[in-house]
């Protein structure tokens, strides 16, 4: 098989490495950040120097479908995190089991997830990588822009390689920026003449601010409520994670200046402590800082324009192609089954960079850019729904809203809403695929009545501003 050369080593960038390799190819991955992966989980949490991973100390979560692939594709890894203490967890098994008339059955098992703290994951994917038959890992080696050769479309750059800072070119048959959510890419394809790709960029207008917590007794705190747990004007996450430890995030809208005081940890607790659902989840050590991010761009890139790639020889992949606000869990795991895609479509057209480029493009636009659009939709619901607060303004709910909301509330108490949230939350079945089964429509929306849409018990805004005074 082929060369194949991968700019920036965090998640999807070793993912695709190891699917790669598996596929017969001699891969290279070249990381800006010098540090390799610490021998062990808890070196990872405390000392691992990631500085061009802004997220790094930011609560994470994998979701199921993340998981499976995982699994399946990237088992070295996969056992790497379930061996040092990953927190294995199924959602849609816990609500069924708070329903008496509910059986649990074998096919349940997919809702199932193996989660950790980002350094967790990332050091279970980085770890599995160093020893990966194929893969050649470079670190420190920051990357300055990409060389080309002889155009394969005519009038199209062709892109043969990378070329460090350092000048060093390092060349190969397909070259995959996984450069994350900072990608310089459109720099590098302007610097060559392309056309610029199409982006659509929005901020989600959320902040967060977050702290990791551990248990003395490697347990993590009972799931009394949602994870993700809307409170009027801000909204609280509380995941679980690796050998008993688990993260308290707290967000609101960037420009929700009251709110900006969530960064100190006497406030953050103050919140939290009043939301009865999740006050039990601060009954542990602190161990971590509080670390705060804003400005968080959901974006999606597209590189083809006009039915010609910007490049060929060059796919982006992960949050260099498409990046999502973290509020729902999913930027990894969307990640993974972009690596899968890219995987499937090399396999397909090695050896042929124009209809690689036109066919990865159309599968992440059928395939993966309905989960960007649908988790951009999310978001925009719920800034409405800030602004709505904030104003004192009705909360106006549209039809989609109401089933969203009908189909959270009443996962515990029925099961075909458990599963269909669990489908949807895990990122098993896309939206549309799920809500044209026929039924199910009805089915969610026979239980508007019957089920409670009441908000969380928690504080409300002149609550909330008296606990952050
Ligand atoms: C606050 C926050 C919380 C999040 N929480 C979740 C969550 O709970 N669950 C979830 O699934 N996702 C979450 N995400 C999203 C998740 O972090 C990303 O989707 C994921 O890291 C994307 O992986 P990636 O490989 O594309 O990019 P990254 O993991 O960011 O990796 C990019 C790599 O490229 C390297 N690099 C960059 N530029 C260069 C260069 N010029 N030369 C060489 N190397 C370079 C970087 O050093 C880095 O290693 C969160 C994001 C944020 C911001």
């Amino acid at each position: 098989m082929g060369k194949i050369v991968i700019a920036g080593g965090g998640m999807c960038g070793m993912a695709a490495a190891m699917m790669l390799a598996d596929d017969g190819h001699e891969v290279t991955v070249l990381e800006r950040d010098a540090a390799p992966p610490p021998p062990d989980v808890g070196s990872a949490f405390d000392g691992w120097d990631r500085r061009s991973v802004a997220q790094f100390g930011l609560a994470h979560f994998l979701q199921p479908r993340g998981t499976s692939i995982l699994k399946e594709q990237l088992p070295t890894a996969y056992e790497l995190l379930s061996d040092n203490g990953g927190y294995h967890w199924n959602l849609v098994k816990f609500l069924l089991g708070l329903q008496p008339d509910a059986s649990i059955g074998p096919d349940d098992d997919r809702f199932g997830l193996l989660t950790g703290r980002r350094s967790t994951l990332e050091w279970a994917l980085a770890t599995a990588a160093n020893g990966h038959a194929g893969v050649t890992v470079r670190r420190g080696d920051a990357i300055a822009g990409v060389t080309t050769g002889t155009d394969v479309i005519p009038g199209v750059p062709h892109v043969t390689g990378l070329r460090l800072q350092t000048g060093e070119e390092v060349l190969g048959d397909i070259v995959i920026d996984a450069t994350g959510r900072r990608s310089p890419t459109p720099d590098w394809l302007a610097a060559i003449g392309a056309v610029p790709p199409i982006e659509v960029a929005e901020d989600s207008g959320f902040a967060y601010y977050g702290r990791y917590f551990r248990s003395a007794d490697g347990s993590v705190p009972p799931m009394m409520g949602p994870a993700l747990a809307p409170y009027g004007t801000f909204s609280l996450l509380t995941l679980p994670a690796d050998n008993g430890t688990w993260s308290v995030t707290l967000y609101g809208l960037s420009d929700d200046k009251d709110l900006r005081k969530f960064r100190d940890p006497e406030v953050h607790e103050r919140v939290v402590r009043a939301c009865p659902l999740q006050a039990h989840w601060l009954d542990g050590e602190p161990i971590s800082e509080m670390k705060s991010m804003a400005g968080v761009v959901d974006r999606h890139r597209r590189f083809v324009v006009d039915g010609l790639p910007c490049a060929t020889g060059l796919l982006s992949v992960g949050d260099a192609s498409s990046s999502t606000n973290p509020s729902l869990g999913r930027g990894i795991t969307l990640g993974f089954i972009h690596v899968e895609l890219l995987r499937r479509e090399i396999a397909k057209h090695f050896g042929d960079p124009a209809a690689l480029a036109l066919a990865f493009d159309e599968a992440t636009e059928n395939e993966m850019r309905p989960w960007h659009d649908a988790t951009t939709t999310i978001d925009r619901r719920r800034v409405a729904e800030m602004r709505a607060e904030l104003a004192g303004a009705p909360i106006e709910s549209d039809p989609a809203t109401q089933i969203a909301n009908l189909l959270a509330a009443a996962g515990a108490q029925d099961a075909v809403c458990a599963r269909t949230f669990g489908e949807l939350s895990g990122c098993i079945t896309l939206p549309a695929d799920i809500f044209a089964r026929p039924g199910l429509l009805d089915h969610i929306m026979s239980l508007a009545g019957k089920v409670s849409v009441e908000p969380l018990p928690g504080p409300d805004r002149s609550q909330l501003m008296e606990l952050v005074s």
